[in-house]
């Protein structure tokens, strides 16, 4: 197929036609209006077939995917959803391929208010990237920078699933078929906390999504905020699926070192601890103080009970961890 049949046929009827749009796909460029008083998140992310997901995944999950990741980054600032922009590199232009894709993506847009006002169509090995755009109040948005030690230390959702689900489809782990499916499904189909990262503004004082694995990320909060972190690995959230397969041990290490959760960690002051129950369990969120903020810059100590723990397995990136984990 040719990009113009391309874009005409899957990508420029949508449900979600927004006011903020002035001129949608079809000219050289978009025009958009940021509403007064907001300012504008912007963020890009790439996802390369085989890197970034299995070779063998559905056009489903890659589009599922390919946003979840883009309005994750939106959560994680405390950012709302306006628009995305969308560059799509693929060998043939698969019809098929393309009605599925293309009928996930807009679905997906559409569940979250969010218009495709642009994009790109190449031929080239499949890769998808999205810039998303948000809008935060003006000086709103949670960044890296703000923990400070005494701050408490919380993470939404279930951590490690989704790295068990990259051994499930690489098998390298052989699961029980319910556990297999939820797990997997997890990698492939990861929830953006938007409405909690929205919720998080002016309660959390530093927020980042896992997306590169909890100690990885905790690391950039650490650094961004000068601060260290006390990890209390009886309270991480492990999802009964995860427990069943590898036990309580490697369910601990995956959830501190896999990627791909797409959950939030972020700090709150402890005298807004009851504001971040009370919103998180408006927008019926679940979150785990899994420790707390210290004064030891860049040092992750992690306890089991009290006691030392000693982490078995290291993530990918664990050269960068290996001297500031105790
Ligand atoms: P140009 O050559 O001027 O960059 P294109 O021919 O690449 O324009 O694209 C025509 C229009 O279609 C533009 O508005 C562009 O943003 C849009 N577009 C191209 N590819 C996509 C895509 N994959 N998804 C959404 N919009 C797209
Ligand atoms: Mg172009």
């Amino acid at each position: 197929m040719k990009e113009f049949t391309i874009i005409d046929s899957f990508f420029t009827k949508q449900n979600c036609q927004r006011k903020d749009v002035i001129l949608p796909i079809g000219d050289d460029c978009a025009i958009t209006q940021v509403p007064a008083g907001q300012q504008l998140a912007i963020t890009t992310d790439t996802l390369v077939s085989g890197v970034h997901f299995p070779q063998d995944s559905s056009p489903e999950a890659i589009a599922h995917k390919s946003l979840a990741v883009s309005l994750s980054d939106l959560a994680a600032m405390g950012a709302e959803p306006a628009w995305i922009n969308l560059s799509l590199s693929m060998p043939t232009g698969d019809p098929d391929w393309l009605a599925r894709f293309s009928a996930t993506l807009l679905a997906q847009c559409e569940y979250y208010s969010v218009q495709l006002i642009g994009g790109d169509t190449v031929q080239g090995p499949l890769v998808i990237t999205i810039t998303a755009h948000g809008f935060v109040p003006e000086k709103q948005a949670i960044t890296r920078k703000g923990g400070k030690p005494g701050d408490l230390l919380y993470v939404t959702g279930c951590v490690g699933d989704a790295g068990l689900g990259l051994a499930i489809a690489l098998d390298k782990h052989q699961a029980a078929a319910g556990n297999a499916s939820y797990l997997r499904k997890r990698l492939d189909f990861p929830t953006p906390r938007v409405l909690a990262g929205n919720n998080l503004r002016r309660i959390a004082s530093a927020c980042i999504d896992i997306s590169d694995g909890l100690l990885v990320d905790l690391q950039h909060i650490l650094q961004g905020s000068g601060v260290g972190a006390l990890l209390q690995l009886e309270h991480l959230p492990l999802s009964a699926e995860l427990l069943a397969e590898v036990g309580q041990q490697q369910a601990i290490d995956l959830a501190l070192t896999s990627g791909d959760d797409y959950e939030l960690l972020f700090s709150v002051p402890q005298e807004q601890v009851t504001n971040l129950e009370r919103s998180m369990l408006q927008c019926n969120v679940p979150v785990t103080c899994i420790g707390q903020l210290t004064g030891q810059t860049g040092k992750i100590q992690l306890q089991w009970n009290k006691q030392a723990y000693q982490l078995q397995r290291r993530g990918y990136q664990h050269f960068a961890l290996e001297e500031s984990v105790e």
